[in-house]
């Protein structure tokens, strides 16, 4: 069975953990989450929480402000991790297991560079800003393979530019709406069937001349879908109006061939365009099909009375999909198949759970850490721990044993 299947698979036991454990989790799922997805709202600091006190019940302990620098390792297994803690002293701790989840590659641009070409420079980063590839670093180092959908992710569209952009801004700047539009390239073309949604149309647009695309509709998307909750919790909000205040270059005008225009000062290709919405149009009308090599949805449904807008839009980058090769226990592969003795990885720093389409990142989380601290959790139990953790350094140089 693959990880998606079986991620699915162990949605309801999940679900079921976390009631059991006192967290709320709503009775009923949200359905239509980003059109296609069911969800059911929970409360994530009580999970993390819970997660916290069992460690702590069970004679653990959690550290916070330390970065993993390296894997410990001997000739045959991961044996430990060295840390920079907060007060810059390095510690090495001992284990029998370790479980990587630094959350993705998103903020290494060298890596996303690799994985995504020249445009990653322009991906916006919507995430923490913690998360730089260090998993998959060091489960590389260690000897782990990776996976396919390396240029895949997970962000939404932008609007260009924005004056800044900080966590506040990440849900209202987003334009979930965007499925609803005619998405045009800087040559005026389109490249992606507009019904996709949001989520996928981020990343076409990524591959984009200078990763920039242009978001065009009509007054009665403007009063529906842009203002609209793009699913349950997200709140009503004039989208388009944030768009603007926050910096966005965007058209207004009675007309579509004066938006046109407009948008031919941007340096849009007029005549292109001028080609690209008379054949949308067309093939909307006629329920749908291909215009110029691109679907046109049977939903599809062309501009038609103004005012009409546009929005030039940018990508973002939330986390990655590709990353860790492992198994649905959590264990990390090699490049053959084989598993990395004392190795694990869970959440976005692992791939292989979806490739190019979104499947959540919470549940995912939560789940695939039930599977990698299940597995570490058994191998640590017969390992012997001949110690806690060293300070090897105390980050001005000196090297001293704190045992
Ligand atoms: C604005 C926004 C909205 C979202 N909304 C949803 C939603 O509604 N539903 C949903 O399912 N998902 C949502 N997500 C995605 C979800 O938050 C992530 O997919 C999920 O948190 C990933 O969990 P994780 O444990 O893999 O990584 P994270 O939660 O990112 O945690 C990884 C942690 O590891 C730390 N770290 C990195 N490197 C090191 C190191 N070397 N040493 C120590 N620590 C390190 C990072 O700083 C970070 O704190 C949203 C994300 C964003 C940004």
């Amino acid at each position: 069975m693959d990880l998606g299947s079986r991620l699915v698979g162990d949605y309801e036991e999940a679900l079921a953990e976390l009631r059991a454990a006192g967290v709320r989790v709503a009775g009923e799922p949200k359905q239509d989450i980003m059109t296609f997805g069911i969800g059911y709202s929970t409360d994530i600091h009580g999970i993390l929480a819970w997660c916290r006190d069992q460690v702590l019940a069970a004679g653990g302990e959690t550290t916070a402000g330390a970065v993993v620098t390296e894997l410990v390792r001997d000739a045959r297994a991961v044996t430990g991790v060295l840390v920079r803690a907060a007060d810059g002293r390095r510690i090495r701790y001992e284990a029998g297991a370790v479980v990587l989840a630094s959350g993705g590659f998103q903020g290494d641009r060298a890596e996303l560079t690799r994985s995504i070409g020249p445009n990653a420079d322009r991906l916006v980063l919507r995430s923490n800003p913690g998360s730089v590839g260090d998993g998959l670093r060091l489960a590389r180092a260690a000897g782990t393979g990776g996976t396919t959908a390396m240029s895949t992710f997970y962000g939404h569209l932008l609007p260009y530019p924005v004056h800044s952009f900080e966590a506040e801004n990440y849900l209202p700047y987003s334009q979930y709406y965007s499925g609803s539009t005619v998405l045009v390239n800087l040559q005026g073309k389109r490249f992606a069937d507009e019904t996709d949604g949001d989520e996928l149309l981020n990343q076409a647009v990524t591959f984009q001349p200078q990763a920039r695309g242009v978001l065009i509709f009509d007054e009665f998307v403007r009063s529906t879908e842009v203002l609209e909750e793009p699913f349950p919790g997200l709140g009503s909000i004039d989208r388009l109006g944030i768009a603007i205040e926050a910096g966005g270059k965007h058209a207004v005008a009675q007309t579509l061939p004066e938006l046109v225009d407009i948008l031919a000062g941007w340096g849009v290709d007029r005549d292109q365009l001028y080609r690209t919405m008379d054949r949308y149009a067309e093939v909307a009308g006629h329920g749908g099909g291909t215009a110029d090599g691109v679907t046109v949805s049977a939903s599809a449904r062309a501009p038609q009375n103004g005012p009409f807008y546009a929005l030039m839009v940018q990508p973002s980058i939330t986390f990655t999909f590709g990353g860790i090769r492992t198994n649905a226990r959590g264990e990390a592969l090699d490049h053959d198949g084989g598993t990395v003795p004392g190795l694990f990885a869970a959440g976005a720093d692992i791939g292989g759970l979806s490739n190019y389409g979104y499947a959540g990142g919470l549940a995912p989380g939560y789940i695939t850490g039930r599977w990698a601290g299940g597995s570490a959790a058994e191998r640590a139990a017969s390992f012997v721990r001949n110690e806690s953790y060293a300070v090897v350094a105390d980050g001005h140089g000196s090297e001293r044993n704190a045992q």
